[in-house]
């Protein structure tokens, strides 16, 4: 897919606000700090279309692109992050949840794992939790040029075993990704305009 137009629509921490617009929707999510912001901005050619931040959590609202005239990319807030209080954690939860259990635009969920990391379970019970929703979603592995090419298959079978331990039966899709290398674009937009042709 080429990306002609992506264009900021709007932010906000309410489901029933978001776009009223029936295109389809694919929505990113992650741990803070997972390289979401730079993934977003690779994907669409840009350099500041999604923030990074050094200060992580720092993105915390529903954030709505328009790309090329005909679908929304989500960029949602990124959870477990630690410095964020007890309370503001449950608020995020709660319009996160509600997010992909109301937004019927939702199309994919694109969870974003960091392939430096061994497999952290607040990623397990989130992707556990859309499995026991039929919520469909894909894992995206992010900075890839932190392992070698070997370690990157021996790390992905590593986890998409671990994820098979709990209650799939078979391992979503699933990309491998650097942003710094320019790596995997295809890969997730090619998924993304696959499923939008169907
Ligand atoms: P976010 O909080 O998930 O939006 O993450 P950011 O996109 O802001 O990135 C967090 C940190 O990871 C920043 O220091 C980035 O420079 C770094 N980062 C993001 N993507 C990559 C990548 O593909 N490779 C490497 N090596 N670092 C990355």
């Amino acid at each position: 897919m080429k990306i002609t137009s992506a264009e900021f629509v709007m932010s906000n921490s309410n489901v029933a606000k978001c776009p009223n617009e029936p295109l389809p929707e694919y929505a990113f999510i992650g741990r803070s700090n997972v390289g979401k912001s730079s993934l977003i901005n690779m994907l669409m050619d840009q350099k500041h279309l999604a923030k990074t931040s050094g200060r992580p959590g720092k993105t915390q609202l529903i954030n709505h692109f328009k790309i090329n005239k005909n679908w929304f990319l989500v960029d949602l807030p990124g959870y477990g992050y630690a410095r964020v209080s007890k309370k503001d954690k449950k608020v995020f939860q709660k319009y996160i949840r509600e997010y992909f259990q109301k937004r019927k635009q939702l199309v994919c969920g694109f969870v974003l794992v960091d392939i430096r990391h061994e497999p952290q379970s607040v990623d397990m019970e989130f992707m556990e939790w859309l499995g026991t929703n039929a919520i469909p979603f894909a894992i995206v592995f992010t900075k890839a040029d932190k392992l070698k090419p070997g370690a990157i298959d021996t790390y992905v079978s590593n986890y998409l075993k671990k994820l098979l331990e709990g209650v799939w039966e078979e391992a979503p899709p699933y990309f491998i990704t650097s942003s710094s290398k320019h790596m995997g674009k295809d890969g997730v937009l090619g998924y993304i305009d696959s499923i939008n042709k169907e």
